[in-house]
């Protein structure tokens, strides 16, 4: 049986010694009075419902999957789940970060993304119920009409209602410029929405009273391909003027994917029989609208991978600690036992440190992500709120892309750790192998991100975001160079970075010659790029904990271990990538269809 500890220590190391948030917090009115103290208090109860409530239905969750009556189009969720939601609502944890005008805690972003670590590590596939639920809240808030607000905002804030994002088609998926789903106004100013829509996650459930749906569809005017999409809500039950509850919108779930994990979470196959809706934003231009989600549910997948791999990575030490297997090259260790515990072998602790350093690494990224969408969205400077927005934007498909890559890798040297126990069901190591897999896929694949972040936040950008980043690294091996203690830090952060700034300008001039350039390299460059930037809050990690080494609190020798093994052992990759991105497309399109 998997065990599960929030690791509270070094989400408020992040915070406050890396980051310094309450100091970066105070800046912004809505936040100004949050004290250290406040956050950590929400991180312990936080961290106590996540292992106390959720991470008992994770592998129950997994056994059991979702069940569809076809007749009600009804969906049960696995024993527990909704009462563990209903708690959840009860102490308030949905409106964490919502906005005070609709019944709100207004808390900032970077304490609801510690939350959603500790939630995801426990059960991602219970998670996704209120994550998704969180994206429809900031579609609607951003872009809904006055009267979409007051009806579902403070629903949604509670979480008595929950959300959803209907994009997928059967015939399109990452091509949503391929959707067929119509929309047909009606005199009264609503829309009449008939489609079919697949993969819908958290689709249909018995958790909340309603489901908000947000439904892409096209309006019968719409212009061909992506501009001619529009954004419309759909609640399963429709909503009378005084706020109740009415009549049962056709919007039915006809079926329920098989899948390889999240089984706990139900995927479903939904049909919009002439869905009452209304329209979000401005016809034709839901795609716009629907970002504002995809983006905050980008993130979001970043922080289910770090969720799987803090707990694959807490389970493998401790079976490596139990587990007696061969001696060490070097000598008995444990000569008392008839072997020695398997954490002595060099490579077990390879794997291990890994998945440790990429639990880290991804832990400081995403909340110095986190803290950016807090100043973007509370800072009273508008510069200061554009800046931020240009580093979100070049961040989010680095969070969403190599997160979920090393959650992936993570995980499954985790099971590796086990051995063949690793893939017995009994251990619960397969489940987070199985789980993690999907991360790299929806809300756009990896290579779509990857191609996002080469394509147009870089060079269609001139690399202004990018060299905006880099001015942090700049600075930063500027201040630290001087210091002897951090050049084992400084000096590899330094290198690479003037390497990507040459990569990325031998990408632009042969993607000047031929487009396809881009796509042949897009995948490598992303991946060097989340190492820059694991880099450099490694290297900043390693400050700190040089600072405080002498405080004697293992826990800083410990971040200064895994940093020296993170620039040792896995930034070296960028190497071979930085290779395989220089040698072009040309390989990729060298033999014809015809031969595969
Ligand atoms: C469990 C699960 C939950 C999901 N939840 C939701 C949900 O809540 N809401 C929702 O709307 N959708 C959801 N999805 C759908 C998901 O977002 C899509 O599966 C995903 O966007 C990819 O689309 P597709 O499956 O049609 O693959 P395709 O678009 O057919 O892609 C197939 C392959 O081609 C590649 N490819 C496509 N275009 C390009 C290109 N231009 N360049 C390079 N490579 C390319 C892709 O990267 C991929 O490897 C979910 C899917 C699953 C499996």
């Amino acid at each position: 049986m998997a065990t599960y500890t929030p690791p509270i220590r070094d989400m408020q190391f992040v915070m406050h010694e890396l980051l310094g948030v309450t100091d970066a917090l105070k800046a912004m009115p809505p936040h100004a009075e949050i004290d250290a103290d406040t956050l950590n208090a929400v991180l312990e109860e936080g961290g106590k419902f996540a292992a106390e409530v959720t991470f008992p239905l994770n592998a129950s969750g997994d056994e059991q999957g979702c069940t569809l009556d076809k007749t009600t189009h009804e969906v049960t969720a696995p024993k527990g789940f909704k009462e563990a939601y209903a708690q959840y609502v009860e102490g308030g944890w949905p409106a964490l970060s919502c906005d005070p005008a609709y019944g709100g805690q207004g808390l900032p972003i970077v304490l609801n993304q510690c939350l959603y670590e500790m939630l995801n590590s426990a059960n991602q596939a219970w998670t996704m119920y209120p994550g998704l639920t969180h994206g429809a809240y900031e579609a609607l808030h951003t872009h809904g009409t006055d009267e979409q607000k007051r009806t579902y905002l403070p629903k949604l804030t509670s979480g008595h209602w929950t959300g959803t994002m209907c994009l997928t088609e059967p015939h399109c998926g990452t091509d949503l410029g391929l959707l067929r789903s119509k929309a047909e106004p009606q005199a009264d100013g609503s829309y009449k929405i008939t489609g079919s829509k697949i993969f819908i996650s958290s689709g249909e459930h018995d958790l909340a009273e309603n489901i908000v749906h947000l439904v892409l569809a096209r309006l019968p005017d719409a212009p061909q391909g992506s501009k001619g999409i529009s954004l419309f809500v759909v609640p399963k039950f429709l909503v009378q003027p005084d706020g109740s509850l009415g009549a049962r919108n056709p919007i039915w779930c006809t079926g329920l994917e098989h899948k390889m994990g999240i089984h706990g979470n139900a995927t479903a196959q939904i049909s919009l029989d002439g869905a009452v809706g209304t329209l979000v934003g401005e016809p034709h231009k839901g795609l716009a609208a629907m970002f504002v989600m995809m983006n905050a549910a980008r993130l979001g997948v970043g922080m289910q991978s770090l969720g799987l791999t803090e707990v694959a990575y807490q389970n493998a030490v401790a079976y490596a600690k139990d587990r007696i297997q061969m001696r060490s090259l070097s000598g008995p260790k444990a000569p008392d036992k008839p072997a020695d515990p398997i954490i002595v072998h060099p490579d077990v602790r390879k794997m291990l440190l890994t998945a440790r350093a990429y639990a880290e690494g991804g832990r400081a990224l995403s909340l110095y992500c986190a803290l950016l969408i807090d100043r973007e969205l509370s800072h009273p400077d508008e510069a200061v709120r554009r800046d931020a927005a240009d580093q979100v934007a070049l961040l989010t498909p680095i969070v969403k892309a190599f997160l979920t890559d090393n959650a992936w890798l993570a995980t499954s040297h985790c099971l590796q750790v086990y051995g063949g126990h690793g893939y017995i069901r009994e251990w619960g190591m397969e489940q987070y192998v199985r789980d993690a897999r999907i991360n790299m896929i929806y809300e756009g694949t990896n290579t779509i991100q990857s191609l996002d972040l080469l394509g147009r936040k870089v060079l269609a950008d001139n690399g202004a975001k990018l060299k905006k980043f880099g001015q942090l690294i700049v600075d930063f091996v500027e201040e630290e160079g001087v210091v002897e203690a951090m050049q084992e830090f400084v000096n590899p952060l330094a290198d690479l970075g003037d390497k990507v700034t040459k990569l990325t300008s031998e990408l632009g001039m042969k993607a000047f010659g031929n487009a396809d350039e881009v796509g042949g390299a897009a995948v490598d460059y992303l991946r060097v790029v989340g190492h820059l930037v694991f880099a450099y809050f490694f290297a900043r990690s390693a400050k700190v904990a040089l600072e405080k080494q002498g405080t004697g609190d293992p826990f800083y020798t410990a971040k200064l271990a895994t940093a020296r093994f993170y620039f040792a052992k896995l930034l070296p990759e960028t190497a071979s990538l930085i290779r395989t991105a220089r040698s072009g497309v040309q390989p990729l399109l060298a033999m014809d269809e015809a031969l595969f």
